[in-house]
């Protein structure tokens, strides 16, 4: 059994009460936390790494990502979402190969960890995906992935239009391979990639698959007002009525942005298995609109938050992108109507939630895995009076330059500010390589 004992923390536990522990131990078993508070002398067998006052959190959810867009970063600017699709991301990933998609990956990932990301929710790639799942699995983070599914669509390159029973079955294939691997650490989610791209036929084959699969269903939608309009075009009916139509909405359905989320949207989705990944940077980038996250929560759907691909929002920094998030909502709703700690649960407790991943992670606890993150004690933005909530201090004032650990199962991926798993100079390297020979194959004038 490999043990692992952090000593004399504050632990921030996000349980259901928000406890906050001073001076108190976690101790690690097999990858899943064991005990927290006063654990008294390390067991015999067990590493022990002293925090001396360090914050402990539970590792940072990002409920929505692009890990093979990572290598795009700068590549795709100053375009609202259908033009930025059609004009440069569509083009970029038919240009993908497992290479490409490997490298990116893992750059994103590194990113994703070095920031305090330990879980994500990757919307995946179509040429390349497997590189994808590859690049995930060696990067050690927790993660729901899977191919991105399109087989139609106004505008998309013939490489990225699958037919239809050929992507239904390439993500079974993905899926019986990814799904449950490595110990659990990953699991399979189908990922349309939304309405625009994806048939009625493809639509009713996802429904057929996560029933008979038990797999979640991930996509983007009402995202940006030209999409839902397109969509009322195309559909004659909105996203939320379409999705309820084909039946995707009785099963497990997590969108990615809802901007464009109505309160008749909001009475109706109350019923249902339904998250809300929010994207603000991506949201702001892309000039898609301010997501109402409080009026969301209020209905009882569960809120995660993400920075979305590298290729729109230019960061995978999760902390800041929490800041970013909790700032907004001041601005809509008025000061105080999202606190620190319901903006820092949508990275941790409910973020897990929304995943379907609550009872495994997203709070410090016995039982759970032990995916932590470790701030210092000493960053001098964490400073404050006892009387100070050290949520609102992690939300509005820390940044990446104080993580110091990270664990995902227990495994530490980041000591002392450094990737232990991943060589970081070799991504970098290899990402750069894999990127010329793209745009070579994609042809595109940049
Ligand atoms: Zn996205």
């Amino acid at each position: 059994v490999s043990s692992l004992l952090l000593r004399g923390g504050t632990l921030l536990t996000l349980d259901e009460r928000a406890t906050v522990l001073e001076s108190s131990d976690v101790y690690i078993e097999d990858g899943r936390i064991s005990r927290i508070g006063a654990v008294g002398a390390a067991p015999p067998g067990a590493t022990v790494v002293d925090l001396g006052g360090d914050w402990v959190l539970p590792g940072l959810i990002q409920g929505h990502i692009h890990l093979g867009q990572t290598i795009f970063r700068g590549l795709a600017e100053g375009r609202r979402l259908l033009p930025w699709l059609r004009e440069r991301i569509w083009p970029l990933e038919a240009a993908h190969d497992d290479e490409s998609a490997y490298w990116s990956t893992l750059l994103g990932a590194a990113e994703c960890l070095a920031g305090g990301t330990t879980t994500i929710q990757d919307i995946g790639i179509g040429p390349g995906a497997r590189g994808l799942l590859e690049g995930i699995r060696d990067s050690g983070l927790r993660a729901l992935a899977g191919p991105c599914l399109m087989d139609t669509g106004d505008g998309l390159p013939d490489r990225l239009r699958s037919p239809t029973e050929e992507a239904l079955a390439v993500a079974e294939e993905l899926g019986d391979a990814f799904d449950g691997a490595e110990g659990g650490r990953l699991r399979f989610v189908l990922n349309p990639r939304f309405i625009l791209t994806c048939s009625d036929p493809l639509w009713a084959g996802i429904r057929e698959l996560a029933e008979r699969r038990g797999w979640p269903v991930h996509t983007h939608a009402l995202e940006q007002e030209e999409e839902a309009e397109a969509v009322r075009e195309l559909k004659g009916r909105d996203e939320i009525q379409y999705f309820d139509e084909v039946g995707i909405l009785a099963g497990d359905l997590r969108i990615a942005h809802g901007v464009w989320l109505t309160a008749g949207h909001l009475e109706r989705l109350r019923r249902s298995r339904f998250s809300v990944v929010h994207c603000p940077s991506s949201n702001l980038k892309l000039g898609s609109g301010l997501a109402d996250v409080v009026g969301i929560r209020r209905a009882g759907i569960p809120v995660g938050v993400a920075t979305d691909g590298a290729a729109c929002s230019n960061s995978l920094d999760v902390l800041s992108e929490i800041r970013l998030a909790a700032l907004l909502q001041q601005l809509r709703n008025g000061p105080g109507s999202l606190s620190g700690l319901e903006a820092l649960r949508m990275a941790t407790s409910e973020g897990a939630r929304a995943l379907g991943l609550g009872a495994e992670v997203g709070s410090i606890e016995p039982g759970k895995r032990a995916d932590l993150l470790v701030l210092r004690g000493d960053a001098l933005g964490l400073f404050g009076g006892p009387e100070s909530d050290p949520h609102d201090r992690v939300v509005y004032s820390a940044t990446r330059s104080a993580v110091r650990h990270v664990l995902v199962d227990g495994r530490l991926l980041v000591e002392e500010g450094r990737l232990t798993g991943i060589d970081r100079e070799e991504v970098l390297r290899r990402s750069a390589g894999s990127l010329a020979r793209l745009l070579e194959r994609s042809r595109l004038s940049l």
